[in-house]
């Protein structure tokens, strides 16, 4: 037997541990190195090199709770706005001395991670069990770029100037950090504009970075919403790039900005929605896929860009996987999420809540609400549900929250009917199949346009250095954040100033 040599084995980086909830010693860990931070309410706002940072003060609530404030904000108003952009300078230090600082500030994070999950759960309304994956998440995203930017290859490449990072409510720590750490990693300077829903994590992110010793003019922070702040930082001239994580709809308009006010080498690098996929099929393992389908579909309340939208089942397997199916979703505790045996929250806010709710009720109204889960009356929750479709082309538009559509399938033909489908929808960002006929995994992951396709497991949940992720289409730009084609992209040539 040929034993390959170890270091084929050694990844270069680590990914975090984390906690495993399920074991006691890391519950009873979890839940002490949050209890300081129970009743806490913090204070943030602007943080420019200048100081500035005057605006109007907004209070956040528990989506949970909605009269229990969580904390006060201050939202930058346009002069600050202005203080940032003319402060902003790309980082100069060497990327040895980057890479440390990034390191320095997962560690920070890492050493803070009490505060974090407890926040995490009383702004953003996350489950234990995500708290404890999305600042695994936000460290590895740390860690990756962090290599990324000592390797060899990108030696003779400098930043592209400053980039803003313009990130949303659902991974508010992760995604926040991740485009700032892969823009900071390249060089760049960085004004960040936190989601309206979540500046409070922003904020203490921001801090550590500060803490680190990244200088107060390569990271700012100005909370502030979409249409004011982020409107004035995507059309400003002295940015040089955005990295937007959010709907296809903001892009949209971001792009439209950028075409206008900067130069046609800006970057753009946007991350948007999915109307995503699985396919069941008559071979499937009916436990697994059920297990799989209700973390796809409900894990997170349904608000992630990658969440399971719209279910395909084969007719023949159909009545016993729906009996299954509506078996585990009784079986779901959708409460407040601070308890570690929740396993769907709430969702970020009452137009949220009242949008989706609203989307069902007209579902039932027409006879098409297969199922649906009590939740609690108070708070920003909505019971999980399964709403059948008409035939295997009915679903339009993404709808962000734990809502699953299904529809059946029968005869072979219909796969290719469903492929054209899914790809016709012009989102591609992740599928799901499940099925133990090998030819058939082939046969639709060649012909299935998404960035991210997982066979016979989960479809949500990609891990840093290990599954790149990132759509086509309506779903992105591209490149795959956490893929090592990501943080190229923040830079130019060092001679002839083009991207590279
Ligand atoms: N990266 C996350 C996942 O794989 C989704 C990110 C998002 O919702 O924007 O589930």
């Amino acid at each position: 037997k040929v034993v390959p040599p170890a270091d084929i084995y050694l990844p270069e980086r680590i990914n975090s541990r984390g906690y495993d909830l399920a074991v006691r010693e890391h519950l009873n860990r979890y839940q002490e190195l949050r209890m300081p931070y129970a009743e806490k309410i913090w204070r943030a706002g602007p943080l420019t090199a200048e100081g500035a940072n005057s605006g109007e003060e907004i209070t956040i609530c528990n989506p949970a709770f909605p009269d229990r404030v969580v904390g006060y904000v201050i939202e930058a108003d346009a002069e600050t706005v202005e203080y940032a952009l003319d402060a902003a300078r790309p980082w100069d230090a060497t990327p040895e001395e980057r890479a440390e600082k990034l390191r320095r500030i997962a560690d920070l994070y890492e050493a803070n991670e009490g505060e974090f999950y407890a926040l995490l759960t009383r702004e953003a309304g996350k489950s234990p069990v995500d708290t404890v994956t999305e600042l695994r998440e936000a460290v590895d995203f740390l860690r990756y770029y962090a290599s990324q930017c000592e390797k060899p290859e990108l030696a003779g490449r400098k930043p592209r100037g400053v980039i803003a990072c313009i990130s949303p409510w659902n991974f508010p720590l992760a995604i926040f950090t991740g485009q700032i750490a892969a823009a900071l990693a390249a060089g760049n300077g960085v004004i960040a504009k936190p989601a309206e829903t979540t500046p409070l994590v922003a904020f203490m992110a921001t801090r550590l970075f500060h803490l680190a010793g990244v200088p107060e003019t390569a990271i700012q922070l100005l909370p502030g919403t979409g249409a004011e702040v982020g409107g004035l930082l995507s059309g400003d001239a002295r940015i040089d790039g955005v990295c937007f994580t959010g709907s296809v709809n903001t892009a949209q308009v971001i792009n439209r900005s950028i075409a206008d006010a900067l130069s046609p080498d800006a970057l753009l690098i946007a991350e948007t929605g999915g109307l995503n996929s699985m396919i069941v099929d008559s071979s499937a393992l009916p436990e697994q896929a059920v297990k799989d389908v209700i973390t796809s579909a409900f894990q997170s309340a349904g608000q992630r860009c990658s969440a399971l939208r719209m279910l395909y089942v084969h007719q023949d397997v159909a009545e016993q996987f729906i009996e299954m199916l509506s078996g585990a979703m009784d079986e779901l505790t959708v409460q407040d999420p601070w308890y570690h045996s929740t396993d769907v929250g709430p969702v970020i806010d009452a137009k949220a809540q009242e949008s989706i709710s609203d989307y069902i009720d007209r579902a039932k109204a027409e006879g098409r609400l297969i199922k649906q889960i009590d939740a609690p009356e108070e708070g920003h929750f909505v019971g999980p549900a399964v709403i059948r479709v008409n035939g295997i082309n009915d679903l339009e538009r993404e709808v962000f929250g734990p809502v699953l559509h299904l529809a059946l399938f029968g005869k072979q033909e219909q796969l290719q009917d469903i492929i054209n489908n899914v790809n016709g929808r012009g989102y591609g960002l992740t599928a799901g199949l499940h099925t133990r006929i090998k030819r058939r995994q082939n046969f639709i992951s060649d012909r299935i346009h998404v960035g991210n396709m997982y066979v016979n497991r989960n479809q949500i949940g990609a891990v840093v250095g290990t599954h790149p992720f990132g759509g086509e289409g309506l779903s992105g730009t591209g490149p795959k954040a956490g893929g090592p084609h990501y943080l190229p992209r923040f830079y130019v040539d060092e001679m002839t100033n083009d991207p590279v």
